[in-house]
């Protein structure tokens, strides 16, 4: 498997390059709580949500005296205010009782499983968020797996698999040196603006000779970039 993600991962560059990083990552907290209102939202909502919630709390602490019902008003563009809300103010208060402080970087100091186990300890932080934090704010070789790396990777062929976690963690067992950035971005790109649910423009897919999926859309198409906002690289 080693061997295809580098051949994939070549093949993405080619197409859509090597996307930008940033070179000033947030703090795992910070990181996590953006994730968090990543959640089934699209990246501009989730990004002014995160906004809203800098600018009305200056410091974490803050949360720990306000009601959860304040939280859910305030960052409300990102929808599913209620759990989001009650999953941020659960890790603040989490982390004050435990440590005495909001602070995360201990997390840096784990191994990759380690630091994963320890995030999906908080209520609503699951695989996909924990490892969103360990590659865009510490910089880790590891791969998250949302719906398009899912789906796109299973309709490749390169694995088998019947949820974003197990796709995780078939492909993070062994995967291949300090591409894990490019290849997650990449993929998103891919499933966006390419291989969507419904209808996948295989006619203009940098994949398509390599790819195994049997239903393939050869519909004509023309090149389209959407070019959208990468939340995680931006925050
Ligand atoms: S060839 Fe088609 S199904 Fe395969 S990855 Fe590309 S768009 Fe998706």
């Amino acid at each position: 498997m080693n061997q295809e993600i580098k051949k994939i991962d070549k093949l993405l560059v080619k197409y859509f390059d090597i996307p930008k990083r940033n070179l000033n990552p947030p703090p795992p907290i910070d990181m996590l709580i953006a994730t968090i209102l990543s959640q089934n939202t699209n990246d501009n909502n989730s990004y002014k949500a995160y906004i809203n919630l800098k600018e009305k709390y200056k410091k974490w602490e803050e949360i720990l005296n306000v009601e959860r019902e304040e939280i859910e008003e305030v960052i409300k563009i990102a929808g599913l205010g209620k759990q989001k809300s009650a999953a941020i103010k659960n890790v603040i208060n989490e982390l004050h009782k435990k440590f005495g402080k909001i602070n995360l970087d201990f997390i840096n100091e784990l191994t990759d499983n380690d630091a994963v186990s320890e995030l999906i300890c908080f209520p609503g932080v699951g695989v996909k968020t924990a490892s969103c934090v360990l590659l865009f704010s510490l910089g880790k070789d590891i791969c998250p797996v949302d719906t398009h790396v899912h789906r796109t990777l299973n309709r490749i062929g390169i694995v088998k698999t019947n949820s974003p976690d197990k796709t995780f963690e078939a492909i993070n067992k062994n995967f291949p040196k300090g591409i894990a950035h490019q290849f997650h971005t990449n993929l998103i790109k891919l499933g966006r603006e390419i291989c969507k649910p419904a209808k996948p423009a295989c006619s203009i897919c940098p994949l398509v000779k390599i790819c195994k999926y049997d239903e393939k859309n050869f519909e004509k198409r023309t090149k389209s970039r959407i070019d959208a906002l990468l939340l995680l690289d931006n925050i």
